[in-house]
């Protein structure tokens, strides 16, 4: 039997989404370390590969949420639908050339810290064995499917798939189909399912606060624009980036977010006219603890007579339909899980091995930490990218990637210069950096009392960034060699 392939990196990337892709696209450029990508799929893409539901598209426009050396000056719309996004990846993968250090089909299954040698075993599922001096993690937080815990779950007769997993070979037309969960997935593929379905019942936990979408063709005009001059497209983007600031001001300060409340309810009011409805739909908790959502369609869609709004509990999925708390039972075809992620389990399946054999996992548990979301005390050389408190409620998450992605390449050239060949983050400059981190989050409109997916287990949020994308930026600027231990 020939022995597994080995190979020798300075840097080990894994994921090819935004992150990891931008990652590859960085060291590529820079053209001084050698590097390997590690992609579980065959295309690259992450959350925009694996989300193909109809009506995919993302809520951050995209002249903003894309790479800042990558303007596409022709997106169709303010909002593309997931194609779009997905072509722009594929694209920016082959004009960057990182393909070729791409291994695709290649899962990472086991990240082993070699204290003598100062390097990263990375082992796939596959077989593939990766030496490297530093690993960069961009395995993303919202690509592993959460399906609700209910009795019976498994006994219904019918095709059932999550969103994150559409099922592109069931005919929904004509069919009666259930829809469990009312989140930023289910309000962009109800609209497209409903006029094609005989029945749909929507299972709604919780209203989300929905805001006016001001999505629309971009102008040939615009387009020509962008292309002629990108520094035009450059202040378009900068725009939109500033706008989304100035709306986070309100995410910080709970008792300003009122007027945005405001214009909320009065978008319920102008799509749904029954009060009962409209009732149903209106949440009871502050804007922005969970994530606010933008659509025009949903609530036109949720008040056609072959839509049911069902807000009783789930008591159980049966052979053939769901059965709510109230007793009622409703037959269905067709079952859909909109139910969400598992953000605070990025690495699992996956074991990380740091210093003195401590297992990342297990230390983690259900609640995720991190110094700047980036690396951890007891992993060298070891980062993340979009990792614990990097969310963002109000801004691109590119924006976000790309200050990581500069601070991890300031890291590198660091240990260089200085002629180590790993660096470690202090426990305490972590432990001040979170508690910061809490103490902040305890004065914003995540801590007002709602549950959402932000929420670790201890019911800390270990998902959201509780200030400006700026001050991140800023803090990510520089490393503060003070906060790591240099070996
Ligand atoms: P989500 O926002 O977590 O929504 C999940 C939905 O399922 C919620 O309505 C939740 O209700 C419901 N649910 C979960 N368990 C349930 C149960 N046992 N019984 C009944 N209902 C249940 O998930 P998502 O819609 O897939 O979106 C996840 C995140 O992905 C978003 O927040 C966003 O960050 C990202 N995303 C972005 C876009 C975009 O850019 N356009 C699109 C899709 C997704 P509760 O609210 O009561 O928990």
């Amino acid at each position: 039997m020939s022995a597994p392939e080995e190979t020798t990196v300075d840097v080990c990337v894994v994921g090819t989404g935004f992150s990891g892709l931008g990652m590859a696209i960085r060291l590529e450029r820079e053209g001084k370390r050698s590097y390997v990508v590690l992609e579980k799929a065959e295309s690259v893409g992450g959350t925009w590969r694996e989300n193909t539901y109809p009506g995919c598209a993302c809520d951050i426009p995209s002249s903003l949420y894309s790479f800042s050396f990558a303007p596409k000056p022709n997106w169709s719309r303010m909002y593309p639908a997931q194609p779009e996004i997905q072509a722009y990846l594929e694209d920016v993968a082959t004009r960057f050339g990182v393909r070729p250090q791409i291994r695709f089909g290649q899962e990472a299954r086991a990240f082993t810290w070699d204290e003598r040698s100062s390097t990263w075993l990375v082992e796939t599922v596959q077989g593939l064995k990766v030496r490297a001096g530093a690993v960069v993690s961009g395995m993303g937080g919202l690509h592993k499917p959460a399906y609700p815990d209910l009795p019976g779950r498994d006994r219904f007769q019918g095709p059932a798939f999550h969103s994150a997993r559409w099922d592109h070979g069931v005919e929904l037309a004509g069919k009666r189909v259930a829809v469990i969960g009312t989140g930023a997935s289910a309000i962009q593929f109800v609209p497209q399912i409903q006029p094609h379905v005989a029945r749909l019942d929507l299972y709604q936990r919780t209203p989300a606060w929905i805001m006016p979408k001001g999505d629309r063709a971009m102008a040939e005009w615009e387009q020509s624009a962008f292309a002629a001059a990108p520094v035009v497209q450059e202040l378009y983007r900068r725009a939109i980036w500033g706008l989304n600031e100035i709306r986070g001001l309100a995410f910080l300060k709970p008792e300003r977010i009122g007027a945005g409340e405001d214009l909320a309810r009065k978008h319920l009011e102008s799509q749904v006219q029954d009060p009962a409805l409209r009732a149903k739909l209106t949440p009871s908790y502050r804007m922005g603890c969970k994530r606010v959502l933008i659509s025009n369609d949903f609530y036109p869609a949720v008040a056609q007579p072959n839509v049911c709004l069902i807000t009783d509990r789930i008591a159980e999925i049966t052979e053939t339909g769901v059965r709510a708390a109230d007793g009622t039972h409703r037959e269905v075809d067709v079952l859909i899980y909109a139910t969400g992620f598992k953000p605070m389990d990025v690495l699992n399946p996956a074991r990380v091995v740091g210093r003195a054999g401590r297992v990342l996992n297990e230390e983690w548990g259900a609640h995720p930490e991190a110094y700047w979301g980036l690396t951890v005390s007891g992993f060298p050389n070891f980062f993340l990218l979009m990792g614990p408190n990097t969310g963002l409620g109000h801004n691109s998450m590119v924006f976000m990637i790309e200050s990581q992605i500069h601070y991890v390449m300031e890291a590198l050239a660091l240990m260089e210069q200085r002629g180590k060949r790993a660096l470690d983050v202090r426990p305490e400059a972590q432990a001040a950096f979170v508690a910061d981190i809490d103490k902040k989050l305890g004065q914003t409109v995540w801590s007002t009392g709602c549950m959402s997916w932000y929420l670790a287990d201890d019911g800390k949020n270990r998902t959201i960034w509780p200030g400006f994308t700026f001050e991140y930026r800023a803090g990510t600027r520089r490393v503060a060699e003070g906060d790591y231990v240099w070996t």
